[in-house]
């Protein structure tokens, strides 16, 4: 099969991204993830299917969508529409008849081709400015013939290319992106495999062997921590976290992404419930005892705000 036909699903292709590598780049979010954090600020991004979103604060009550769905899935109460989500057979019908976007899906079908278009069209700023395009989710691994054929025509294209992955997935996923990879963003977010198991749904075993995979290959990397106070922001979690990096991928830096609630109302848009509602930030005085103990290993280590 031509590659450049396959079929991905995907949630968001943004432009002018600058927090997901060097330079200006292009996201290309897949859809569907292993882990199921708590703290995720991309709820949308964690199933593999298709998701009605409603983002009251777009919604003017006009009632059109409520009179639309064929199968009395929307009814109109005080603060918006509600979604029997039981009902809802994802017809579409009600984000088409929305004028306001407030009903909109996330996840759609794309191939490799399609979504190369829209990462080509900034190749001048990547050119000027040492960006590229990422691959983020959700979890690429899951999804890896779409996402290594995007980075295929990337590299037939010279553009620079970087995998962002949480490390779960088959050993053969990993080596299909590998092949057109030019650097890794690999998160860690829990050394205590029971303690990653409470905060993720999964163990860290198979993420910490395709590290060393990864570590082997010469690939360059970042390792990303998400920083959840009261989960992982502990001194004994933070030194494991370093001595292992230190002992997997010694020259891999560390960016840490403190925790924040920028996702929150992505859940209700999703009729999901928030489950960190009551979670206070990181405090600046726990950052920089985190920042000290990743640095007296020697290794480089950045925050990202
Ligand atoms: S059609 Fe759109 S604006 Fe009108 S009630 Fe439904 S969601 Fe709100
Ligand atoms: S997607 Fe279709 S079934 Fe679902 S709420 Fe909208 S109109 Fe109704």
């Amino acid at each position: 099969m031509d590659y450049t036909k396959i079929e991905g699903t995907i949630f968001n292709i943004q432009r002018y991204s600058i927090d997901d590598g060097p330079g200006v780049r292009t996201t290309v979010f897949v859809k569907g993830c292993p882990l199921k954090c708590k703290w995720c600020s991309n709820p949308e991004s964690q199933s593999m299917e298709k998701q009605l979103r409603y983002r009251f604060t777009s919604c003017k009550k006009c009632g059109t969508c409520v009179k639309v769905c064929p199968n009395g899935a929307i009814t109109m109460g005080e603060d918006g529409v509600i979604i029997d989500r039981e009902k809802c057979q994802l017809c579409g019908t009600c984000v088409k008849k929305c004028l306001l976007e407030a009903l909109t899906f996330a996840g759609e079908k794309i191939t490799v081709e399609k979504a190369f278009k829209t990462v080509r069209r900034d190749k001048d700023y990547y050119d000027q400015g040492g960006g590229g395009c990422t691959c983020s989710g959700g979890e690429i691994l899951m999804q890896p013939d779409f996402v290594a054929g995007i980075f295929r025509m990337c590299r037939e294209n010279g553009i620079h290319t970087n995998a962002d992955t949480c490390g779960l997935g088959s050993r053969e996923a990993l080596e299909k992106i590998m092949k057109y990879a030019d650097m890794f963003y690999y998160d860690l977010k829990h050394m205590d495999p029971v303690e990653h198991e409470k905060g993720t749904g999964v163990d860290n075993k198979v993420i910490l062997e395709n590290l060393k995979v990864v570590a082997e290959s010469g690939i360059p990397t970042v390792i990303r921590v998400p920083v959840i106070p009261g989960y992982n922001d502990s001194d004994e979690n933070i030194t494991a976290l370093a001595k292992t990096v230190k002992e997997i991928i010694p020259h891999a830096p560390i960016n840490l992404l403190p925790y924040h609630k920028y996702g929150a109302s992505k859940y209700k848009m999703l009729g999901k419930e928030y489950e960190l509602e009551e979670l206070e930030p990181l405090s600046q005085e726990r950052e920089n005892r985190i920042v000290e103990i990743i640095k007296s290993f020697g290794i480089e280590c950045k925050v990202s705000k």
